[in-house]
C-alpha cells in the first residue's frame, strides 16, 4: 500500500490525533530541545496532526514553519487545526521524504517524530535533509520504532508500508555518511503513559509490569540530533 493510502485512511478515522497524544509525551521534550530562534524557518518530516510546528509557533514567532507529509488528508487535517489557532506562518505541504521541494540551504532546522522510517531511501532522505539544511542548522529525529525497542518489533506487521528498523548505531553511521555530524543521541523517557502496579498485570497488552517500564521509563524515543557541517 502507499503511504498516501495508508495515512489518508489513518486520517479520516482520527489517528492522527491519536498519535499527536501519545507522541506529546516525548515529542514536547525534543521540541524545547531544538535551538529555534525567532525568524528561523523549520521543516517538519511526517507532519500528521501537525502539532509540533504549532507548538514552537507558539514559543517563537518563526518566519516560516512547513509541515510535509505524503497524506493528503493528513496536510488538510493539519491546516484546519492550525487555521483554528491562527498560526500565519505555518503551512502544511503534501510530499515524499525522497525528494524535498525546498532550496538547498534554505532551513534552519528540520524536526522529525515517528516517521522518518517510513522512507523508502531513508539514506536518500538524509541526504536530502543535509542538502535543504543552512551550515550549522540541526535535524532532531525521533523514533520509537527501532532495534533496541524490541517491543516495537511487530509494528511492521500492522502497517503496509514497508519501515526501516535500525540500531541506535545505524542511526549514527548513516546520519554521517549523509554529511551530518552526530551532536548527541538519547533515549527520551515516556513519564506519562501511566503504568498501573503490579497486580494489573498481565494486561491485554503487556505480560509484565518490569517490561512496560522497560518501554516507556527506559527506551522511550530514541533521538538522533545531526548538525549540517
Ligand atoms: N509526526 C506525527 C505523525 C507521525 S505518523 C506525530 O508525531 O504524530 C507518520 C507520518 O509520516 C504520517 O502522517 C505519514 O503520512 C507520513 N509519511 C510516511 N512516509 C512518508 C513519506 N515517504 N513521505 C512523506 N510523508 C510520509
Amino acid at each position: 500500500m502507499s503511504v498516501r493510502d495508508e495515512f489518508d485512511a489513518w486520517a479520516a478515522d482520527g489517528r492522527d490525533k491519536g498519535m499527536e497524544r501519545r507522541h506529546w509525551h516525548t515529542a514536547k521534550h525534543v521540541l524545547a530541545g531544538m535551538p529555534v530562534e525567532a525568524g528561523d524557518v523549520v521543516l517538519d518530516l511526517g507532519t500528521g496532526s501537525g502539532y509540533a510546528l504549532r507548538a514552537l509557533a507558539d514559543t517563537t514567532p518563526l518566519s516560516a514553519g512547513y509541515g510535509l507529509d505524503g497524506s493528503p488528508e493528513m496536510a488538510d487535517n493539519a491546516r484546519e487545526y492550525t487555521r483554528e489557532v491562527g498560526h500565519e506562518a505555518v503551512g502544511y505541504i503534501v510530499g515524499d521524504f525522497g525528494t524535498l521541494p525546498f532550496a538547498t540551504d534554505s532551513i534552519d532546522h528540520v524536526f522529525s517524530m515517528e516517521a522518518f522510517y517510513y522512507a523508502s531511501d531513508p539514506h536518500e532522505t538524509l541526504r536530502e535533509v543535509y542538502r535543504v539544511l543552512r551550515p550549522g542548522g540541526t535535524f532532531h529525529c525521533a523514533v520509537n520504532y527501532y532495534e533496541e525497542n524490541e517491543y516495537s518489533h511487530d509494528w511492521q506487521d500492522s502497517i503496509d508500508v514497508a519501515m526501516t528498523r535500525w540500531s541506535a548505531s545505524q542511526y549514527r553511521a548513516a546520519f554521517r555518511a549523509a554529511g551530518l555530524a552526530v551532536a548527541t543521541q538519547a533515549h527520551v523517557p515516556d513519564e506519562e503513559t501511566e503504568i498501573p502496579p503490579s497486580e494489573a498485570f498481565p494486561t491485554e497488552s503487556w505480560k509484565t509490569r518490569e517490561a512496560m517500564v522497560e518501554r516507556y521509563r527506559e527506551l522511550g524515543t530514541l533521538l538522533t540530533v545531526g548538525v549540517a557541517a
